[in-house]
């Protein structure tokens, strides 16, 4: 089906004949993948003899909708577009094993085992938002992975603004947020011996349409943020486009530039906060995200301590943020 449509998206009106010849299958299997593409929501006119024509196409993921002007050099080549999996992390991992390249994209349309950080659930309502996984396979240290995590959150905050025009914040270290409100929550994961990463997974689940009913105190999607319906294959691409930007910058060592623009998306800083460990909890204003991605917390008697991301939770005193 997808060949199909990858056809179809060229433009103008595509013969069965060719559409025939160019996937080496008969005319009535090219007949029911034109069926499948309008079950899926594609209007697809047939024009007397002469073939079929693409005339509108749905809010789905299919892997040509989101290749279709993406201007990346390796962010989303390709991307492996399924309906549902168990979370894409997972997935994701699969195909590391399986050798695929940097920069390969995990998309699903709903996980049926969505996870979190420390293991808690991301809930993944069907085609509610977008699940995706980019595989990365950086020449850096492992310490350095705490950068991409943050990283990958710049990426989304302004994946959602090219997209919307809709202003996006990051809490730190990795949730990107709304009207004060999480709209993605980001999960990254690696394989790596002591010197050097194999290979990363970088998660994201982005509420889009709707957020899970049992959290809307702290959660919301980009729709109700920016008051419209927004492609969800429009918002991928802009995604792997900002990330493939930010990760130039960040391969390019000693250039930090991003962080500064991390600092100026952040609904953290400034804020009084309360940290929570596994053993311990202390409360103070977070002062600064230093160039390596720690947040700098002052404490009430003026004490400053670096919490590294990974090791904790930070919730605003008054609430969420
Ligand atoms: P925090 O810093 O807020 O504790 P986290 O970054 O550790 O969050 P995540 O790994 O992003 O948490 O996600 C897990 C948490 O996110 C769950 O505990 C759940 O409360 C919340 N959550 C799960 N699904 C969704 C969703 N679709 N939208 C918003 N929040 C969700």
């Amino acid at each position: 089906m997808e060949e199909v449509l990858r056809l179809l998206l060229s433009g103008g009106i595509v013969s069965g004949a060719e559409i025939s010849e160019r996937l080496g299958v008969t005319r009535a299997a090219v007949w029911k993948r034109v069926e499948q593409l309008r079950a899926a929501g594609y209007q697809v006119e047939a024009v007397g003899r002469r073939g079929y024509r693409l005339l509108s196409c749905p809010d789905a993921l299919h892997a040509p909708l989101v290749e279709r002007g993406l201007r990346t050099k390796w962010a989303g080549h390709p991307v492996c577009y399924q309906q549902s999996v168990d979370s894409t992390n997972l997935w994701c991992k699969r195909l590391a094993a399986q050798d695929a390249p940097h920069g390969a994209l995990a998309l699903s349309g709903t996980q049926t085992a969505g996870r979190g950080r420390r293991g808690r659930v991301w809930e993944s309502p069907e085609d509610a938002g977008i699940f995706m996984t980019l595989l990365l396979r950086p020449k850096a240290h492992p310490s350095q992975v705490a950068q991409l995590t943050l990283l990958t959150a710049l990426s989304v905050a302004e994946g959602i603004e090219a997209a919307t025009g809709a202003r996006a914040g990051i809490k730190w270290p990795n949730d990107v947020v709304m009207n004060g409100k999480k709209v993605c929550g980001i999960l990254l994961e690696m394989s790596a011996d002591e010197a050097q990463v194999q290979y990363i997974v970088a998660g994201a689940g982005i509420n889009v349409h709707a957020c899970p009913a049992d959290l809307v105190k702290t959660a919301t999607c980009v729709d109700e943020a920016c008051g419209r319906r927004v492609l969800r294959a429009d918002l991928t691409r802009a995604f792997l486009e900002s990330f493939e930007r930010r990760y130039a910058m960040f391969e390019r060592s000693g250039e930090q530039e991003w962080i500064d623009d991390y600092r100026a998306r952040s609904v953290t800083l400034g804020q009084r906060v309360c940290v929570v460990g596994a053993d311990t909890s202390f409360t103070g204003t977070a002062q600064d995200v230093d160039a390596l991605g720690a947040l700098v917390v002052e404490t009430e008697d003026g004490e400053r301590r670096t919490v590294l991301a990974g090791d904790v939770s930070v919730r605003g005193v008054m609430g969420y943020v």
